[in-house]
């Protein structure tokens, strides 16, 4: 039997005029997460987008489990394709919704005729559908208040579809119709978490991770990596730039007092990202912080590692507690890899007692014998690129 998936648009309906650009994004989406698993046709009617496998090899459970990942889908349900005749949908829709009619006492029916040409009027698809299903399950009992389920009868230009339960999609808008930001991105269990979070809002990711080998191992690094393609999987690919941090480390260990080490740290993580960013087109940056989460999140301390960029820097955890961010990292799938228990960089150079409540006028003094027009472009120039699927 025919099956194809069909997709309910997320908020899409509310987008008036930037709608039908929306869902070309969210189709181009769609066909590039399932490209590799066999041909497929995407047409999109009315609110609904509808994917038919071409290919006997098509894996149609993997590409159900991939859709459900896609941002701006709201719902989702398989149906079954028949032909645009009653007797054709009678009988391969008994079938087809076997296991279903058996797992419940009451259902409905719903039927849409987009195609008018069909000689059944919608009421009349419903009560005869209706009819037929419970001489094939006579224990159902129609309810039309408050069924267990409702099989939806569609008649389309195209074909004919039934379907039953519809499953809920992972919400959101499609990724890049918000533009392009860059997430700095560490092995700890907030900065994946807020990267998925402003994917999910339509932005297209980059990743920029800070090494600082051989204070860091390789294998800190791979984290960062397992944890962008868990991301991934709901945003797309990511472009992830590693820079090399161990210097700037070094001379902030060496000219720095060491109460502000953190703090000067992530001034300079800022000037580099933004740099960084720049350059990928990406308009933003998004950081894992959370208010009062640790000593370099206080809001002085946030003042101070704002005042070094222009762009804005999102940081969607910001008022969340631990508790809802592991939440989502649990859901996400990234919590496991997370609490790994590599070193990264700002651990390594913890001071015994960071400052809570700097000024900007203390920041700056502390970093004043560096070097930081050199350091960042230094950095910039030794950056290194890889793809993140
Ligand atoms: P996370 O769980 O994301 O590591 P955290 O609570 O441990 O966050 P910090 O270590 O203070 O907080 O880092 C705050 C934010 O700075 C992170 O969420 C991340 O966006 C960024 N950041 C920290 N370390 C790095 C790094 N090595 N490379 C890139 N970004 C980093
Ligand atoms: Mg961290």
């Amino acid at each position: 039997m025919k099956e194809i998936i069909l997709i309910k648009n997320g908020e899409l309906a509310l987008k008036g005029l930037n709608r039908s650009n929306f869902e070309d994004i969210l189709i181009k989406n769609i066909k590039r997460r399932l490209k590799d698993l066999g041909k497929i046709e995407v047409r999109k009617a009315q609110s609904a987008i509808y994917i038919e496998p071409r290919d006997e090899q098509f894996d149609f459970e993997e590409a159900l489990e991939r859709v459900s990942l896609i941002f701006g889908i709201a719902a989702f349900s398989r149906a079954c394709v028949c032909e645009k005749d009653f007797d054709d949908i009678v009988k391969k829709s008994t079938d087809y919704l076997k296991n279903t009619m058996e797992s419940v006492k009451t259902f409905k029916v719903e039927a849409k005729r987009a195609d008018k040409s069909f000689p059944l009027k919608s009421p009349e698809i419903c009560r005869e559908l209706g009819g037929e299903l419970i001489d094939a399950y006579p224990h159902l009992k129609v309810d039309v208040h408050n069924p267990d389920v409702v099989v939806y009868c569609e008649i389309r230009d195209f074909a004919a579809y039934v379907r039953a339960e519809q499953i809920p999609g992972a919400g959101g808008l499609p990724v890049g119709t918000a533009g392009r930001a860059s997430i700095l991105i560490s092995g700890g269990i907030d900065s994946p978490v807020a990267a998925w979070t402003m994917a999910k809002r339509g932005l297209k990711l980059n990743a920029i991770h800070f090494a600082s080998p051989p204070y860091t191992s390789l294998r800190a690094e791979m984290k960062v990596k397992t944890l962008l393609s868990k991301v991934a999987r709901y945003s797309g690919t990511v472009n992830l730039a590693i820079v090399p941090f161990t210097e700037i480390q070094d001379k902030i260990a060496e000219h720095c007092p060491e109460d502000y080490f953190t703090l000067i740290m992530r001034r300079m993580m800022m000037r580099i990202s933004e740099r960084l960013a720049e350059k990928s087109g990406s308009a933003a940056l998004i950081t894992g912080e959370s208010l009062g989460q640790v000593a370099s999140q206080t809001l002085p301390a946030l003042v101070t590692t704002d005042s070094v960029v222009k762009m804005p820097v999102l940081r969607p955890l910001i008022g969340m507690d631990k508790e809802e961010i592991v939440r989502i990292a649990r859901n996400i799938d990234t919590f496991e890899t997370s609490i790994l228990p590599y070193e990264d960089c700002c651990t390594v150079f913890t001071p015994k007692h960071p400052k809570t409540r700097p000024t900007l006028a203390n920041c700056e003094a502390a970093e004043r014998n560096l070097q930081i027009d050199a350091l960042v472009e230094k950095a910039v120039n030794e950056t290194q690129y890889t793809y993140i699927e």
